[in-house]
């Protein structure tokens, strides 16, 4: 690991005003994604800002209804805290999906979201890659890419994101609330994430003297009909080959509101809504399912190595949706619960 410096920041403002003073320098929260990726050279902070003594610890009802969620609470404080067991099971569970119990008591949810590519090509510092290293090419375009992108992708980057609580975040229609040295502003969880264009290096559209403070969920949560569906090699501890987070509105057997987001299959949370608004008013049959989860697919390229996950991704979206109206997850492949688990 190389040499850097360390500075604790004792309240936001010190935290953006020491960013903007050394473009180098690194926020740290938890430190789970970005100690690895030091170690493996990968990143290279010339400063650790030490975010942890931040009063953004806190989860809060906002005057709307809805759910503030404090950047530095963990994801096991959020992933349990009662109004969002019961309000927001479906960000529960994804978030239990994740990781496993110790990274979740220290993962925090701003590092959530911006925790980096598990792409093998973007770890390894002796092989080309365009997000660690702009210019360099992409190893995984023509090698091995089982884990890789079939939607959004460029010839540039076919990385994607990692993460399980973002995908119900996206489904959710959450907010990110940021501060930086232009004050604050909130940014659309869907605009949030970026595709990697000819850009895979910048992640998200974050600018680099900015912090997320928090994040606010909307009223409406979904709990009645939810399923967060998280299909992977091992049935625990692994990332997501393919993951769906499905939130439906019901009224008797018709949906009157969809929010379906795709995990492991690009280079940010998939939402299609016109899919999404071609179901509501629909009734929630398989065949409504089956043309849902086809528009999501729609233009999927596989890369070889990756290709069943078009087919894959195409199920997933169908059992899910099947779940989230039945909430009868038997057949959840998730078979490793703890009793204090949502189901
Ligand atoms: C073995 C292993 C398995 C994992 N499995 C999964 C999994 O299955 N699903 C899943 O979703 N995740 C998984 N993770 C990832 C884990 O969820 C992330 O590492 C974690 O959420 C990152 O949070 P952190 O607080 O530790 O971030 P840090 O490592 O501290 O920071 C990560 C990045 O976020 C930036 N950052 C942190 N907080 C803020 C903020 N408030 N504002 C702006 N920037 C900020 C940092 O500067 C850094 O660039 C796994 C991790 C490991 C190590």
């Amino acid at each position: 690991m190389r040499p850097f410096s360390y500075t604790r920041a004792h309240d936001v403002g010190a935290a953006v005003a020491a960013l903007s003073q050394e473009r180098t320098a690194h926020l740290i929260a938890g430190g789970t994604n970005l100690i690895d990726l030091m170690k493996e050279d990968v990143e290279r902070p010339t400063r650790l800002i030490d975010i942890n003594r931040l009063d953004l610890k806190a989860i809060e009802d906002t005057p709307d209804g809805g759910l503030r969620l404090g950047a530095l609470c963990t994801n096991a404080q959020t992933a349990y805290d009662e109004r969002v067991r019961g309000r927001y099971p479906l960000l529960s569970k994804a978030i239990l999906a994740g990781a496993s119990p110790q990274l979740r008591n220290m993962a925090t949810n701003g590092g959530n979201l911006l925790q980096r590519t598990r792409c093998y090509y973007f770890y390894d510092v002796a092989t080309p890659c365009n997000k660690r290293e702009p210019g360099s090419g992409c190893g995984a375009l023509n090698g091995v890419n089982r884990i890789h992108a079939i939607l959004g992708a460029s010839e540039h980057c076919i990385a994607v994101h990692p993460s399980d609580m973002c995908v119900a975040l996206a489904a959710l229609d959450a907010v990110v609330q940021v501060e930086g040295p232009r004050g604050k502003r909130a940014i659309a969880f869907a605009d949030f994430h970026r595709l990697p264009g000819d850009t895979p290096h910048i992640d998200n559209d974050l600018a680099g003297d900015e912090i997320v403070t928090a994040i606010d969920l909307p009223p409406q949560g979904y709990p009645a009909h939810y399923a967060y569906l998280k299909l992977r090699d091992r049935t625990s501890y692994a990332f997501a080959l393919v993951s769906v987070a499905a939130a439906l509105e019901m009224d008797g057997s018709t949906i009157r509101r969809a929010r379906i987001a795709l995990g492991g299959v690009a280079h940010k949370p998939w939402r299609v809504p016109e899919a999404e608004a071609r179901l509501e008013g629909s009734p929630a049959d398989p065949e409504n399912f089956r043309k849902a989860a086809q528009a999501y697919v729609h233009g999927a390229r596989g890369r070889g190595g990756n290709t069943f996950k078009i087919e894959l991704a195409t199920r997933a979206i169908q059992r899910a949706l099947v779940q989230a109206v039945t909430m009868d997850t038997r057949d959840d492949p998730q078979l490793h619960r703890t009793t204090t688990e949502p189901r």
